[in-house]
């Protein structure tokens, strides 16, 4: 404030200022240098008391005991002292005020260093290597060959440093596909009999708005065109040409979840979209092997042998991956599709095309009160999302795929 600025006993003065929430964090904030854990994270997992309207935003957003983002900021008002010889400054008031941070960055899969299947291997192929120059190292030791710089003088001898390069470029991928397919066996009781193939898929850049403000709901439906998802219908009768054997609609149920991920070390890698989209078995699978490799790791330390940083800590990151879903049900509309079928006589099958419009259903969102955080991820914690579309076709059998969606 300026000098001339006269304050007043108990006379309130209003000042205005105003602040900006940097794009990043502070670049120590990541051991491994991922762009993707220096973006700032949304507010996540607290409720917040908003000093202005007095009220507790409640936030369900799905994380679990003990997770949380939090921004708030702090003012400190001084002020000199009357009748003091020199400047002398005292504090007149402190004050915090807690805030909420929605819109982060968009992610894409466009990761510099590769998918996070490529990361993966990548991270498997130093951790082998690694412990193989343990042991070698260990085996020069054994038999008298005690100095470093002479054991790495045998060993770079006959190692190259190998260099990677990826090949696939996950930037060129537009879409997020599936299959699936259906079985009409000829039946007393149908008319169908032959195979239905869907083709799912959903364009790479396509986004469900986040929600954090519960009480606009309207605007959260009309302001945004829904995500499409596009489906391609072919069906095979066994007998052919003869439409009235396909089947005539088929019903999809999306199912949202919320996806976290997790680790007791910090993840040294970015999790991308084609990942999320993986079943979670599958997903499992990629850290399985990791196990191995810890428990050699273990094996060697046991004997006394010095396990440099890099090795433990990649180790123990992914060795102790936690990955869980939260189904979020009813949050999307469900639809029963007609399908107009057409002959296309190169294929001899019947094709046709239709598109699935991923909207909130205002009605659960208006009795239950969520909030949606877009996707995030950083050094301890992912938070992303996909749907799992659960599709009947009339055969008495339900198909479920999933495919990845940003929320943002
Ligand atoms: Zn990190």
């Amino acid at each position: 404030m300026t000098g001339e600025t006269l304050i007043y006993p108990k006379k309130s003065l209003r000042v205005y200022f105003s602040f900006r929430i940097p794009h990043y964090i502070l670049d120590d904030c990541c051991d491994h240098q991922l762009v993707e854990h220096l973006k700032a994270p949304p507010s996540f997992g607290l409720n917040c008391f908003d000093s202005f309207s007095k009220r507790t935003q409640i936030v369900h957003d799905f994380a679990k005991f003990g997770e949380f983002v939090t921004y708030s900021i702090k003012a400190q008002f001084m002020g000199e002292k009357l009748n003091a010889n020199e400047h002398e400054f005292i504090l007149l008031k402190k004050t915090q005020h807690a805030f909420r941070v929605g819109k982060v960055h968009q992610l894409d899969d466009h990761v510099p260093f590769g998918t996070t299947i490529e990361q993966l291997n990548t991270l498997e192929k130093a951790v082998s290597d690694s412990i193989a120059e343990i042991k070698e190292r260990k085996m020069l030791s054994d038999i008298g060959i005690e100095k470093e710089s002479d054991q790495s003088d045998i060993l770079y001898s006959s190692i190259g440093k190998q260099k990677f390069s990826y090949n696939e470029d996950p930037g060129q991928m537009t879409d997020y596909s599936k299959y699936m397919n259906f079985d009409f066996p000829k039946s007393l009781f149908s008319s169908v009999s032959g195979v239905l193939e869907i083709k799912i898929h959903i364009d790479k850049l396509a986004a469900l708005p986040g929600i954090y403000e519960l009480d606009d709901l309207n605007s959260l439906s009309n302001t945004r065109v829904p995500p499409v998802v596009e489906l391609d219908f072919e069906f095979k009768p066994t007998k052919p040409k003869s439409s009235s054997h396909c089947p005539s609609s088929i019903d999809i149920e999306p199912v949202f979840f919320a996806v976290d991920m997790q680790s007791e070390g910090k993840i040294p890698f970015v999790f991308d979209n084609s990942f999320l989209a993986m079943d979670k078995s599958e997903i499992m699978s990629k850290f399985a092997k990791f196990k191995a490799y810890h428990d050699e790791m273990t094996r060697l330390q046991e004997t006394g042998v010095c396990v440099p940083n890099f090795l433990s800590e990649t180790l123990i990151s992914l060795n102790h991956f936690v990955h869980h879903e939260t189904p979020v049900k009813d949050i999307l509309e469900r639809q029963t599709i007609k399908l107009n079928w057409n002959y296309d006589p190169n294929s001899k099958s019947f094709k046709c095309f239709a598109d699935f419009p991923l909207k909130y259903n205002v009605e659960t969102l208006s009795s239950q009160k969520f909030t949606l955080v877009p996707g995030f991820q950083n050094c301890l914690f992912a938070r992303l999302y996909k749907v799992c579309f659960n599709i009947k076709a009339g055969n008495g059998k339900c198909e479920s795929v999933s495919l990845p969606i940003s929320v943002h």
